[in-house]
C-alpha cells in the first residue's frame, strides 16, 4: 500500500472512493460484455436482406459512439484509481486545493474543485465552439496514454 502525504481525505474516505470507482469501472465492462454478446448472437443468425444490414449499420454506428464515451471514461476511472491511494488524488489540476469529499462521491473523477469547474463552464458556454475543439483535443491525448 502506497503512503498518502498532505490528502485531506481519510483513509475511510478512500475506501468508500475506491468502491465507488471499482463499481463503476464494473458497471461499463457488463455494458461491453452485453452489447458484444447482442453483436456475436446477431451475426449468428445468419442471412439478412439488404434493409437488415443497412439497419445494423445505423445501429452499429450509434453503439459506437456511445462504446467511445464510454471508453474514455472507462480510461479515466483506471487512470483515476492508479492514483486514488497518493496525495495527488482529491487535489483540483487547476488551483491546487483540495476537492471535497462530497464531491469526490458524487463524481470520483473529478479533477477540478467545484470553483474551477464552474468558472471553465462559463468559459465554455461563452465560446462554446471554440472551446470545444480543444477540450476534444485533449480527450483524445489522455486516451492515448
Ligand atoms: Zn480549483
Amino acid at each position: 500500500m502506497s503512503v498518502r502525504l498532505n490528502s485531506h481525505l481519510s483513509d475511510k474516505q478512500i475506501t468508500a472512493l475506491k468502491d465507488k470507482l471499482l463499481s463503476e469501472a464494473e458497471r461499463i465492462r457488463t455494458n461491453f460484455q452485453l452489447k458484444k454478446h447482442e453483436y456475436e448472437m446477431n451475426s449468428i443468425t445468419g442471412a439478412k436482406d439488404e434493409v437488415d444490414s443497412a439497419n445494423d449499420n445505423i445501429l452499429l454506428a450509434a453503439d459506437m459512439r456511445f462504446s467511445n464515451r464510454e471508453s474514455l471514461y472507462y480510461k479515466k476511472i483506471v487512470k483515476t484509481l492508479s492514483k486514488v491511494e497518493t496525495e495527488q488524488y482529491g487535489m483540483c489540476d487547476d488551483c491546487g486545493d483540495p476537492i471535497t469529499f462530497q464531491r469526490l462521491i458524487a463524481r470520483p473523477t473529478s479533477e477540478m474543485c467545484i470553483l474551477c469547474k464552474e468558472e471553465s463552464e462559463r468559459e465554455e458556454n461563452q465560446n462554446f465552439f471554440e472551446r470545444r475543439s480543444k477540450s476534444l483535443g485533449r480527450e483524445m491525448t489522455v486516451a492515448g496514454h
